[in-house]
């Protein structure tokens, strides 16, 4: 640096100005005032322009705050390296590990304070450290979440985890270290993923095996293949709790129903046997009685053919009477005795076709209709019950819908009963595909449902039913070459505070009526 006094600077740079007939502007005369007083060129500090971004700084919390006044005491000593490094902690960044210079002052003849960078980086960002390692311990919760769902066979793939989890959870985690084992981990965690995937659909193949199987088994299967087809209709994916619920619930009606059957029938097999048994027994007896008289009474025929005298006849007589009331009374205990078994035939038959009644019964009571695999009104009581504790554990809203077909009577009457029985199925099939798969469908009646919709308030309820109304619009069914188009009428009700299923139900049923008013095919709100 010079030696000259400030004052002699500025002359000489007045001076020079002149004769450089230079503009007599600000830059000028820094740089001339910079080069005469063998400062660096630097352009002059903007300090205004800097104090104007920092006010711009928002300072809501604490950390931000003591950062914006780290950045104008910089700005007020004209200190670049304090300036970048307040910016740098600002925005997060720790400031790159320097060895502290002195700052440039440009017109300014005493230059502040260097500051360490070290302590510049504790002291604008105290919470850098305490942020990693919470980031760190919230990605060592997260795997520990995700850890049940990928199976535990993998012993290569356990161990990696808890070297993982046990380095996110030092206190003074290399974050280096920590990016490595993090980046292997994802590796393995993308193939163990995939496997669960694979054996989540294996599963469900079996799944429909073990189902198939079932059908085939069936002693009877008039009474079990509506069950069987809706359970092979709701178990494909995407699988939820709530389908694994619902597959689950058909499972235990159909195997309750099988089980039963099968004792009853391995019952009633064994009866008959028995019977048939101790049937063809009397009968090998009553002809070895028949036989046994036929000989008695050759002999006796004969007897009297060589008697010579009444009183050679008597006793042969007196044989003869004895065989014939033997004879007669083997007959009537046979007569009984197979009298009796017709009986227990009968008895049994009796007993086999309560039993067949008794299934029906059983099968009409099980949780789903077997027309359209929707519940039917016991399933749906069940499950109302359920959503609604729901309701009040957890406090969402629940809504209800009451749907009924328009103008059912007319197709029926026009294309027919069965076409009708087609138009609900298809009703339903659409009503699956269209609606969440945590959404229940239900068949209140002849052609009208309840749908359940869990987590969803009224508006949001409309605008669901609104949705398959058009839906159903778009997709006709045929019958025969003809293609048929069903609307239907629905109300919508939201669970309120207190109230019970049923009770929604009804408002909702009301609504419906409303909407059948109102010149049909429309969903009203209750
Ligand atoms: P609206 O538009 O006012 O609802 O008139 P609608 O004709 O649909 O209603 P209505 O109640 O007069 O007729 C319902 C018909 O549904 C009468 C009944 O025979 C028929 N139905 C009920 N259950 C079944 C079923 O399981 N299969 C068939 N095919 N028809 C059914
Ligand atoms: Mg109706
Ligand atoms: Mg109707």
């Amino acid at each position: 640096m010079t030696a000259m006094k400030p004052f002699e600077i500025a002359r000489e740079t007045l001076k020079q100005l002149t004769l450089q007939k230079l503009a007599p502007t600000p830059l000028n005369y820094q740089r001339l005032y910079n080069s005469i007083a063998e400062l660096p060129n630097e352009p002059a500090f903007p300090a205004e322009r800097l104090r104007d971004i920092a006010l711009a700084l928002p300072t809501k919390t604490p950390g931000q705050q003591k950062q914006r006044g780290l950045l104008e005491s910089a700005i007020n000593q004209l200190n670049w390296e304090g300036v970048k490094n307040a910016l740098m902690a600002y925005g997060g960044f720790s400031p790159p590990a320097v060895a502290p210079s002195a700052p440039v002052a440009v017109l300014a003849p005493t230059p502040p304070p260097a500051v360490a960078p070290d302590s510049v980086t504790q002291a604008l960002n105290p919470t850098a450290p305490a942020l990693t390692a919470e980031f760190f311990a919230q990605i060592a919760r997260m795997i520990e979440y995700v850890q049940p769902a990928l199976g535990q066979d993998d012993e290569h793939f356990k161990t990696q985890t808890q070297t993982l989890l046990s380095t996110l959870r030092q206190p003074d985690t290399d974050a280096i270290e920590a990016k490595k084992l993090l980046q292997n981990y994802s590796n393995r965690l993308s193939f163990a993923a995939e496997d669960q995937a694979e054996i989540k659909t294996m599963l469900l193949k079996l799944l429909h095996l073990i189902i198939e199987n079932i059908s085939h088994l069936s002693l009877d299967d008039g009474w079990l293949k509506g069950q069987v087809d809706a359970l092979m209709a709701v178990c494909v994916p995407p699988i939820t709790l709530r389908r694994l619920d619902d597959v689950e619930q058909r499972l235990k009606d159909v195997i309750h129903k099988q089980t039963e059957a099968k004792t009853q029938a391995v019952k009633a097999q064994e009866d008959m046997r028995q019977m048939l048994a101790a049937f063809i027994e009397r009968l090998a007896s009553m002809t070895e009685t028949t036989s046994g008289f036929h000989a008695q009474m050759e002999s006796s025929a004969k007897l009297i053919e060589q008697a010579k005298s009444i009183a050679d006849i008597a006793p042969v007589l007196k044989d003869v009477v004895g065989a014939t009331r033997h004879m007669a009374q083997d007959s009537l205990t046979a007569r009984d005795a197979l009298q009796g078994m017709k009986k227990k035939v009968e008895a049994t038959e009796a007993e086999l076709s309560k039993l067949h009644q008794e299934l029906d019964r059983v099968s009409a009571q099980a949780r789903h209709d077997p027309l359209t695999g929707a519940l039917n009104r016991q399933g749906l009581d069940e499950a109302i019950n359920r959503e609604v504790s729901k309701v009040r554990r957890m406090d969402t809203p629940l809504c209800v819908s009451l749907l009924d077909i328009d103008n059912f009577k007319k197709l029926n009457d026009t294309l027919g009963h069965a076409t009708g029985d087609v138009a609900l199925t298809h009703l339903a099939n659409v009503t699956r595909e269209v609606m969440r798969p945590q959404d229940t469908l239900a068949r209140y009646g002849g052609e009208e449902f309840v749908i359940l919709l869990p987590d969803t308030p009224i508006d949001k309820g409309i605008e669901a039913m609104q949705r398959l109304q058009r839906e159903l619009t778009k997709k006709f069914f045929m019958a025969g070459t003809e293609k048929v188009l069903i609307t239907f009428s629905a109300g919508v009700a939201q669970l309120q505070a207190d109230e019970a299923g049923a009770q929604a139900i009804k408002r909702a049923d009301q609504a419906m009526y409303l909407a059948k008013r109102a010149g049909k095919n429309r969903v009203l709100g209750a």
